[in-house]
């Protein structure tokens, strides 16, 4: 009886403590422009925007992620590009939940299980899947944190479930719907982390080959724990654009 009240007091205080540390998300406005410093490995984002919990055909992917460890905060114009490809998402692939993982820090830095997601420029997609009829299943993808110890071969299949598939093809779809966003707002993708054996599965598919034929950039060797993790998200880094700008002729001969 005694570790039952016990139990419940450690549950009440937990829940208090909860409830504390989610008040900045519950209170967060987005407004102004981010402003990044430094390296995605070393850098920092300054009036960082939180990205929505959920919108109408995605949502984010962990509750402690997002309300507990601050780690939905990401660059103004990325947030711009990320909302816009899920709303393109929404006529390009209209059957598809999609689900954001984990974007940045408040101010960026060091962020708990990365090394990188530092400057607000970077940003993970959950992977949809796809069960042995062909349609979208989601249990899998409602389990939070836990999330990223699910395991899947080379193939795209779930190591414990071998009927749920990885859908590269959707995949593609959100990736050309990210760069098209992206260019609107001189951004561009400056690469995407993947493992590398599914890379050839990837580039197979319809919209893979689109993407191979815009040039958009996939890292072709990682370490082998990034490699590991990597087979059930995908790491988008953006970019600022390269603008060349035109000089008069006087200006050439000043
Ligand atoms: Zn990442």
């Amino acid at each position: 009886m005694k570790l039952i009240k016990r139990g419940r007091y450690w549950i009440l205080i937990f829940l208090i403590w909860g409830i504390f540390c989610s008040l900045d998300q519950w209170t967060y406005v987005n407004e102004g422009t981010s402003k990044s410093k430094g390296s995605v490995r070393d850098g920092s984002v300054s009036n960082a925007w939180l990205m929505p919990w959920s919108g109408k055909n995605f949502g984010y992917f962990s509750w402690w992620s997002y309300f507990v460890i601050d780690n939905a905060y990401i660059h103004s114009d990325v947030y711009k590009i990320a909302l816009e490809a899920y709303e393109t998402c929404e006529t390009t692939c209209p059957n598809t939940f999609f689900r954001t993982m984990e974007c940045g820090n408040t101010n960026g830095g060091k962020m708990t299980f990365h090394n990188t997601h530092q400057n607000g420029l970077g940003i993970d997609f959950m992977i949809p899947k796809l069960n042995s009829e062909g349609v979208q299943t989601q249990w899998l993808d409602r389990i939070g944190m836990w999330h990223y110890l699910l395991e899947f071969d080379t193939y795209g299949k779930n190591q414990i479930f071998g009927s749920i598939q990885l859908d590269l093809e959707t995949m593609a779809k959100h990736i050309l719907a990210l760069d098209d966003a992206a260019k609107k707002r001189n951004m561009s993708i400056h690469k995407i982390i993947l493992r590398t054996e599914l890379l050839d599965d990837f580039f197979n598919t319809p919209s893979g080959k689109k993407v191979k034929e815009r040039g958009i950039y996939f890292m072709p060797r990682l370490y082998p724990l990034a490699n590991k993790v990597h087979d059930d998200h995908y790491h988008v880094d953006f970019k600022k654009a390269f603008v060349v700008k035109k000089r008069t002729s006087r200006e050439l001969f000043k």
